[in-house]
């Protein structure tokens, strides 16, 4: 056999083991349009699962200014930050979100996975430790691997549980966690962890990816990580906080360091996304008031946020029901394990600004009625 044909086989039996354990997945080739709307496989559908919750992605404000930062200044940025990639949209970018946070700095990364991937081994490393949740999303588990901290995993939202992990841990600690949970749209309690880090020496950090411009938590982090693929309607990453840190980053973030500067056009999207963002807070609430008509339309509790799980369980329901959803018009993907724990197959279902009153309330009909065929799901 030749090299190029052992790998053939190799990739062949992989997949087969992915196959056989359900973990298989595959390519949707999806245009997303403005008002929520897409069309997936060639069919027109309303998305409830993507994270543009504002619907600034296709805000004409925010592709003028990509577009306008393109023709000025070029589609690439050359090279990293540290070479020629740095160009002045980026401290104009920083400043806005360090204002924003109410920190000292900010620095802007590839993208979030980058962000994280970056910044977690900067902070700590060999000897120290790192308290995350357990439904930290996978790039801080990334970063924390990365660090070769000892990573301690606490009960989701439980902050005696991360108290007692706290305790004796070695060298300096990290306490982990997201401000709204990507998979069940909850929140965490980040003032009573800011006390904990406070009273324990540790740093806290968290992750704002499902947060900006959709929830007002205070948050005491010192180090705020997010990204500005999701609200912001765009791409990139983002981290927060004290100057020297950002300093420090700048020289000690490997996925900083070691890789390309943001498009000019992607930095100023962000810009115009972040201005509208503060100029119509009407958009955040709007997108709030239909995640909160679904809950109630669907007899669940109150949302924190504009993520609602519809927890099925067994993957091949979830299949059917987001396949029956889609038949409708209606594009729902099923998240499965290992994106979320064993059993807990859901709807991961996404509201955002652009969509219309009448749209939610179609939506929750259409699940209702394929949640009541489905004899095996109760909400
Ligand atoms: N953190 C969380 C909680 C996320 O959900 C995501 C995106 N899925 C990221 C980080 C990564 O952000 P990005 O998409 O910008 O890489």
């Amino acid at each position: 056999m030749t090299s190029f044909e052992r790998l053939n086989a190799y990739a062949e039996q992989k997949l087969a083991q992915l196959e056989a354990s359900g973990q298989r997945r595959s390519l949707t080739e999806t245009a997303r349009e403005a008002g929520g709307r897409a069309v997936r496989a060639g069919s027109h559908v309303i998305s409830f699962c993507d994270n543009d919750y504002l619907s600034l992605s296709h805000d004409p404000r925010v592709m003028q200014a990509a577009a306008d930062a393109a023709l000025k200044f070029g589609a690439g940025s050359g090279g990293s930050r540290l070479i020629t990639g740095n160009h002045p949209l980026n401290s104009a970018l920083e400043a806005r979100l360090a204002a924003l946070k109410g920190t000292e700095g900010a620095r802007v990364f590839g993208s979030g996975f980058l962000a994280n991937l970056g910044t977690i081994p900067a902070l700590v490393g060999k000897g120290d430790t790192i308290v995350m949740d357990e439904l930290a999303h996978a790039c801080m588990h990334g970063g924390a691997r990365l660090s070769g901290a000892e990573m301690r995993l606490f009960r989701h939202n439980d902050v005696a549980d991360a108290a007692r992990l706290l305790e004796g841990a070695p060298g300096q600690a990290l306490l982990l966690t997201e401000t709204v949970f990507s998979m069940d749209g909850d929140v965490a309690p980040l003032s009573e962890l800011g006390v904990l880090a406070e009273r324990t020496g540790a740093w806290l950090m968290t992750d704002d990816a499902h947060g900006l411009g959709i929830t007002k938590q205070d948050n005491p982090a010192q180090i705020q990580m997010g990204t500005l693929s999701k609200a912001v309607g765009g791409y990139g990453g983002y981290v927060c906080g004290p100057a020297a840190l950002m300093e420090l980053l700048t020289s000690r973030a490997r996925s900083f360091v070691y890789t390309t500067g943001l498009p000019p056009s992607v930095l100023a999207a962000a810009i115009a996304s972040l201005d509208i963002i503060q100029a119509e807070p009407e958009r955040t609430a709007k997108a709030r008031r239909h995640a909160a008509l679904f809950c109630e339309l669907m007899g669940l509790p109150v949302p924190s946020s504009v993520i609602v799980p519809i927890i099925i369980g067994p993957e091949a329901e979830a299949m059917r029901v987001s396949g029956a959803l889609l038949e409708r018009g209606y594009l729902v993907t099923a998240i499965r394990p290992p994106t979320v724990p064993a059993g807990t197959a859901r709807l991961r279902v996404t509201f955002a600004s652009g969509h219309e009153e009448a749209d939610i309330r179609a939506f929750a009909g259409a699940l209702k009625d394929i949640m009541e065929q489905a004899c095996a799901v109760t909400l």
